[in-house]
């Protein structure tokens, strides 16, 4: 994905990018922030499994003066910034108000999302806390220092890769332990909303990636057609299939039904 975030910023198709970084004063933990250069897209590169309100980098756009933005953010931050760029504001005008008032009102009724050229969304089931899973688990449990982490991945199992190039295993059970209570809760595996949808399900050395909107497609086929990477047919991952459509169904099935309302209030049954 930071790949395709560095065509972008090359291109000129965007001018930042809201990602997470790492954040400097606390080992592993990520912080959101917008990035407007190759370097700085290149240190945000990798999955934090910890929440991180990447959003907030949004406020960050117009101060640095950037209009084109990528957002990049798992479904449930997707999900706002789509709503806020697709917010209905002929409502406003009734005749009454002022110009000045409307275009004042639909900036605000827009917000960051005006200024959101690229929506990236990743693929998600669950995030944890980090003083649950980083703190109380891997440092105060497990004996890792958390400045020994270099990067993570879950496939199946949490994979902990530290500086020193050794890896250290665990149950994805006993980090569903410190899972947020609010994802129980989320219907979105697959970032429904994006341009484009980014994840892992089940392909090691590889992210799988859907293609959602004319616009995401459009970019994605000229950084194909320009080598940017490899690309192979999702037939060739059948297993991952499977796993992004039993996904996203189980997921569908997370939202709860409303008191007194029938399941077919809330899902396709
Ligand atoms: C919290 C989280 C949960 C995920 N859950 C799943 C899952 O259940 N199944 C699945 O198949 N894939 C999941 N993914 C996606 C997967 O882990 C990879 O991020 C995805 O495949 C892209 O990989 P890449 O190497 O192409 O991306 P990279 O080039 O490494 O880019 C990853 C991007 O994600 C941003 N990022 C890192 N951490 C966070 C964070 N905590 N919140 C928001 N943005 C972040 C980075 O800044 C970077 O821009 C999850 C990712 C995150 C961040
Ligand atoms: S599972 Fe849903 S609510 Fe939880 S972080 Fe992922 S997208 Fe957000």
């Amino acid at each position: 994905m930071t790949g395709m975030l560095r065509w972008l910023l090359e291109h000129g198709e965007i001018d930042g990018a809201a990602v997470s970084v790492s954040d400097p004063e606390r080992p592993a933990l990520p912080m959101p922030k917008l990035v407007t250069t190759v370097d700085e897209l290149l240190a945000s590169s990798g999955s934090w499994y910890t929440y991180c309100a990447n959003n907030l980098a949004l406020a960050d756009a117009e101060r640095l003066g950037c209009e084109r933005v990528a957002f990049v953010g798992v479904p449930c931050q997707i999900t706002p910034v789509r709503k806020m760029q697709l917010v209905d504001e002929s409502y406003l005008v009734n005749g009454r108000k002022k110009e000045k008032h409307i275009e004042r009102q639909t900036k605000f009724l827009k917000g960051f999302g005006a200024r959101v050229a690229l929506n990236i969304g990743l693929l998600c089931t669950e995030v944890f806390t980090y003083e649950g899973l980083m703190v109380e688990k891997i440092q105060d449990e497990m004996g890792i220092p958390l400045q020994d982490i270099k990067k993570f991945n879950v496939k199946g199992k949490v994979l902990i890769y530290k500086h020193d190039g050794s890896l250290v295993e665990m149950k994805l059970k006993a980090a569903q332990e410190y899972a947020r209570p609010e994802c129980h809760h989320c219907g979105d595996f697959s970032a429904e909303l994006a341009d484009i949808s980014c994840g892992g399900v089940g392909a090691m050395d590889w992210t799988i990636t859907i293609l959602r909107t004319a616009r995401g497609e459009e970019l994605f086929n000229r950084m194909v057609a320009e080598g940017l990477f490899e690309v192979r047919p999702i037939e060739e991952f059948e297993n991952s299939m499977k796993v992004l459509l039993r996904l996203t169904n189980k997921q569908h099935l997370r939202v709860p039904i409303p008191p007194g309302q029938d399941a077919s209030r809330v899902r396709a049954v």
